[in-house]
């Protein structure tokens, strides 16, 4: 029998100091916070990305994870699937522009995240192909549509909260 996973524990401040460090990095830096609100580690990884070890993913369990987007894009499919084995109740990215951030429903995350992920990335891919083949924007432009028009249909179909906060 499944059990609903514990309340959301609420953000603690020291997120939003981490996130200022880190924000226009080049390279990746992961910060974890545990269940109950309490540092627990962090680590450098390089321009894409900074893979936890399964001991590490154990802290995450629950916790809020954040780390860095150098690309300013919203979510991939790694950060997918980390979060479906990783189980964090909360996964931020911040960016030099922009934060992204999914919190895990009180059913837990669905099991169906990743094949949805997948479909409407195609169909926002094909969408906006047409903008980039005949050159009306550049490579950057093109995936940053693509990630974040696919982020916000997948969580508004599986409702999940999902926040892209500029600034
Ligand atoms: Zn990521």
């Amino acid at each position: 029998m499944a059990s609903n996973p514990p309340e959301r524990p609420p953000v603690p401040a020291s997120v939003e100091e981490a996130e200022r460090t880190i924000r226009n990095q080049k390279f990746e830096t992961v910060h974890v916070w545990g269940a109950d609100g309490v540092y627990r580690f962090g680590k450098n990884g390089d321009e894409n990305s900074a893979d936890p070890s399964d001991e590490e993913k154990a802290f995450v369990k629950d916790g809020l994870f954040l780390h860095n987007h150098p690309s300013d894009y919203s979510f991939g499919r790694r950060d997918i699937m980390f979060v479906l084995s990783a189980n964090p109740a909360e996964f931020r990215a911040i960016g030099p522009k922009t934060r992204y951030v999914i919190i895990r429903p009180a059913s837990g995350w669905p099991n169906n995240f990743m094949a949805e992920w997948l479909k409407w990335l195609k169909t926002f891919s094909d969408r906006h192909d047409k903008s980039f083949i005949s050159r009306k924007i550049n490579e950057k432009e093109y995936n940053r549509r693509v990630y974040a028009d696919t982020m916000k249909r997948v969580t508004s179909t599986l409702n999940i909260e999902y926040r892209e906060e500029g600034f």
